[in-house]
């Protein structure tokens, strides 16, 4: 057995195993094509079903209606920063955004390239540890933009705002896509990078609905349309077809696990392992996010001195706990415990913070 480390890296991130061994098995010879799936046609008939199943299966995973449509892009979410104003402006129409973190504040800056925009709530007064509650979108907007899960800062929405019926709800959802049980057809635009919490870095799940697709100009350039890419499938040029099969072999272990509800249990036992440590540990360690604004998938908190959160990512490196170092935006310590992350993974994690507690209180 390959010797595999409890990865708490932020992103790209774990994958689940018994996705790498299929993808181990299968990388010489797919499909019984001899070839590997790096090495044939994106139009090829073998690759067209991996890529026909990925769509069906984000579609069935999510409860998605029919009318949303499923794209496999490139450039990473944030391509989709200016792509969300550049595919859904309307002339004289502002867009309104809640500042969240920096993920937040990088799309709101591209935003302002294609139309007014304006930040309705924001935390950053508090170094970005809530999420706003009660958000209210005015009704005359372009459209609405929100950050489902703020990787650096460990905090996370857990309600979708309310907007007006024709005001599209756009979320970036890189961080925490199919983490919890969600009414996905509240949003018009979902995207996220894949490599966090679904698959390898490379490719952008994009899912739009429909009737959003014919709002972009006529004179912008065919890659930057979102209906190009959805009235050819997302094969208009050649995609990425390996992070694209990764996410299909993710995707079918999601399901077989019983798909996002299992996931959302699993999930939430997870990160409670950690926030019970956390509150219980007598302020040892100090959660960064305000108890109702807790991510699923990173826990962030700060030991009592830069010396001692050295120390103690350290020694959990040494232990095969790697990847513990908080964003160099926020320091301290940070656990990055997406779907992929074993149960396993986060028990040894609790049982070293206990220990290291113990050692140097
Ligand atoms: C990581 C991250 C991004 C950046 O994604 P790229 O695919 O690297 O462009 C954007 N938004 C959120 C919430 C993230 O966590």
């Amino acid at each position: 057995m390959a010797k595999r480390a409890h990865n708490f890296y932020a992103g790209p991130a774990t994958l689940p195993l018994p996705v790498l061994e299929r993808a181990r098995e299968e990388f010489l010879d797919f499909a019984g094509t001899g070839m590997s799936v790096l090495e044939i046609s994106h139009r090829s008939k073998e690759y067209d079903s991996v890529h026909n199943e990925a769509t069906a299966l984000v579609k069935e995973l999510m409860g998605l209606k029919d009318e949303y449509k499923v794209m496999w892009l490139q450039g990473g979410a944030s391509t989709q920063f200016y792509m969300v104003p550049l595919n859904l402006q309307l002339p004289g129409k502002k867009a309104q955004y809640v500042n969240t973190g920096v993920w937040s504040k990088k799309a709101i800056k591209e935003g302002g390239f294609y139309s007014d925009v304006e930040v309705i709530a924001s935390s950053e007064e508090d170094t970005f540890s809530y999420v706003p509650q009660g958000v209210q979108f005015d009704d005359d907007i372009a459209f609405a933009h929100i950050t489902g899960n703020n990787t650096i800062y460990g905090t996370e929405m857990h309600y979708t705002p309310k907007v007006p019926s024709d005001v599209p709800l756009v979320c970036d959802m890189s961080s925490n896509i199919f983490d919890k049980v969600m009414d996905l057809n509240r949003f018009g635009v979902i995207y996220a990078g894949a490599q966090k919490n679904l698959g390898p870095a490379g490719v952008t799940l994009v899912i739009v609905r429909e009737d959003l697709l014919g709002r972009v100009p006529d004179k912008t350039p065919s890659m930057q349309k979102w209906k190009t890419h959805s009235d050819k499938n997302s094969l208009f040029n050649t995609g990425p077809v390996f992070p694209i099969y990764m996410c299909k072999l993710s995707l079918d272990y999601l399901k077989e696990m019983g798909g996002v509800p299992a996931m959302e249990k699993h999930n939430r036992e997870k990160s409670k392992i950690l926030y019970d440590l956390i509150d219980g540990s007598g302020g040892f360690y100090k959660g960064h996010a305000r108890a109702d604004s807790r991510s699923l998938m990173n826990v962030t908190f700060n030991l009592a001195t830069p010396e001692l959160e050295a120390q103690c990512f350290q020694e959990g490196t040494a232990k095969g706990l790697i990847g513990l170092k908080g964003h160099r935006s926020v320091g301290g310590m940070r656990a990055s415990i997406y779907n992929a992350m074993t149960m396993e993974g986060v028990k040894a994690l609790a049982e070293f913070m206990e220990e290291f507690q113990s050692n140097n209180q």
